[in-house]
This record gives C-alpha cells, sequence and structure tokens, in this order.
C-alpha cells in the first residue's frame, strides 16, 4: 500500500469519518458453543473472535495460585488476517498484546471468588486493520460477561492518534501506517484507565485532549458491549407461559 499524499483532506479523514468518529462497530455475544463465554466483533475492518473459558481447573498445577484464580490472554493474529501471510504462532508483538491485554482486563475480574483455578481468554485476529488490540480487548470484555465471570464492569478500549498533525479517534489503518502518533487506551466502567501505550510523539495539552477522546470513545463503545449481552441474552429467554 502506497503512502497517501494527505491523511485529512478538508477536516475529513480518508474513510469519510470527521477526527471524532469511531468506525463502523457491531458485537455479537454468546457465538460459540463450546466455549463458556464468546463473542465475535467486527470494528472497522476488523473481525475478532473472543473466547473465554473458566474458571476451570489450572494445569500445569504448579500455576495455581491458593488466594485467587489467575487469567490468562492468548492473543492471535491468523495467518490469513493480514495482507501478506503472517507466520503462524507466537512473537514479540503478539506476547506483548497479550500481556497488556491481560492486565487491561484483570483489574475489573474478581479472581478472589476462585481460587486455585484459571480464568482462559483467547482472542483471534480473523481480520486485522489497525486497531486489533483494543478491538480484542472489548471482545474479550463482553466474553467474559458472557461466561457469567464475576466482575466490577466491562472494560471498553479504543485508540487515538495523530495524523497530518490532527488528532483522531480510532485510527484506521493509513492513519496507523503513515500518521504521527497511536495512542491505544482502555477504561473500566468507573472511568480508571487500565491500558495505556503509546507509539509517536504528542505535546502534554495534545495528550491531554487525546486522553479525553479516546474516554468518550470508550463510552461509546460500552454501550454497544451492553447492548450486546442484553441482545444475548433476550435471544436466550425462553418465552413465559401465560395460563388464561
Ligand atoms: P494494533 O493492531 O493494536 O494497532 P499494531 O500497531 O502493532 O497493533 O499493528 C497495526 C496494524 O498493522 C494491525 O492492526 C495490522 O493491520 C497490521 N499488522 C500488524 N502485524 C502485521 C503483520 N505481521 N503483517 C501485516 N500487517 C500487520
Amino acid at each position: 500500500m502506497s503512502k497517501p499524499e494527505k491523511l485529512i483532506v478538508d477536516g475529513k479523514r480518508l474513510d469519510g469519518r470527521g477526527p471524532f468518529d469511531l468506525r463502523p462497530i457491531k458485537f455479537q455475544a454468546g457465538v460459540l458453543k463450546r466455549a463458556d463465554g464468546s463473542c465475535y466483533l467486527e470494528f472497522g475492518g476488523n473481525k475478532v473472535m473472543a473466547a473465554v473459558y473458566g474458571p476451570r481447573e489450572v494445569h500445569p498445577r504448579h500455576l495455581q495460585q491458593a488466594s485467587n484464580a489467575i487469567v490468562r490472554y492468548r492473543y492471535n493474529m491468523a495467518s490469513f488476517s493480514v495482507e501478506e501471510r503472517k507466520r503462524p504462532g507466537p512473537d514479540r508483538r503478539s506476547i506483548e498484546i497479550s500481556k497488556v491485554s491481560r492486565e487491561a482486563l484483570e483489574s475489573v475480574i474478581l479472581k478472589e471468588l476462585y481460587p486455585r483455578s484459571a480464568i482462559d481468554i483467547f482472542v483471534e485476529i480473523l481480520q486485522a486493520d489497525a486497531g486489533t488490540r483494543v478491538a480484542g480487548i472489548n471482545a474479550a470484555s463482553v466474553a467474559l460477561a458472557d461466561a457469567g465471570i464475576p466482575m466490577k464492569c466491562l472494560v471498553s478500549a479504543c485508540a487515538v492518534g495523530k495524523a497530518d498533525d490532527t488528532l483522531v479517534l480510532d485510527l484506521n489503518k493509513d492513519e496507523d501506517n503513515y500518521g504521527q502518533a497511536d495512542l491505544p487506551i482502555a477504561m473500566n466502567q468507573f472511568g480508571e484507565i487500565t491500558l495505556c501505550q503509546m507509539d509517536g510523539h504528542m505535546t502534554s495539552d495534545e495528550f491531554s485532549t487525546a486522553l479525553n477522546m479516546a474516554i468518550e470513545g470508550c463510552k461509546k463503545l460500552h454501550e454497544l458491549q451492553k447492548q450486546a449481552l442484553v441482545e444475548k441474552y433476550a435471544r436466550g429467554v425462553a418465552p413465559i407461559a401465560v395460563e388464561v
């Protein structure tokens, strides 16, 4: 893909969005039969599947913790998810993303309720189009709730970046590749930031504005996550028989 001459033209981004707009987002909770909880998410061009198992026995046993459950998170990018075939298996990037994503979610999980057990989160990136780590966290959060894992609240995540000296919410692929900064953020429902990474450069004023933009983005995602869970449980509820 060649570098576009400009990323912002007349205040609009190359995909037609304004600086504060998210890409189209579609969550679907409870899509996998075998997992305890699951969520399929389309976030712009990203297609992500999250599956949760647990609380369940820990293997290998020596990883058990006497006073709480352990949380494991595996982020995996499928070979066919990117333009050039990606070599299968873990690499430095996926190990880093798995670690920070686990940390982003762990603080809301009531781990102390399940000592000596494990909660396993699997995130498969089926199609990648910038912002896969935040997409994975959003899907995983819904899958955890779908699995009935007790949590203080949901976690929502989105990125803010800088392109052509303009702050933009939810970077697209061109902005991610050729922009000046990328700031992925995750936030819980109490407004606590659980993930904050940054690539590139922003001034401290830009950083404060970008953080506020990300917070607004997370609030919108949170509404969509809740809606997906409500839809799943509305689907699952049997009709009530009324005696006449
Ligand atoms: P994120 O997906 O969270 O933005 P990165 O900033 O590392 O994480 O990656 C940005 C984008 O670059 C990804 O969403 C994906 O579209 C693309 N990408 C990442 N790794 C590869 C790869 N191995 N091959 C091709 N494209 C990749």
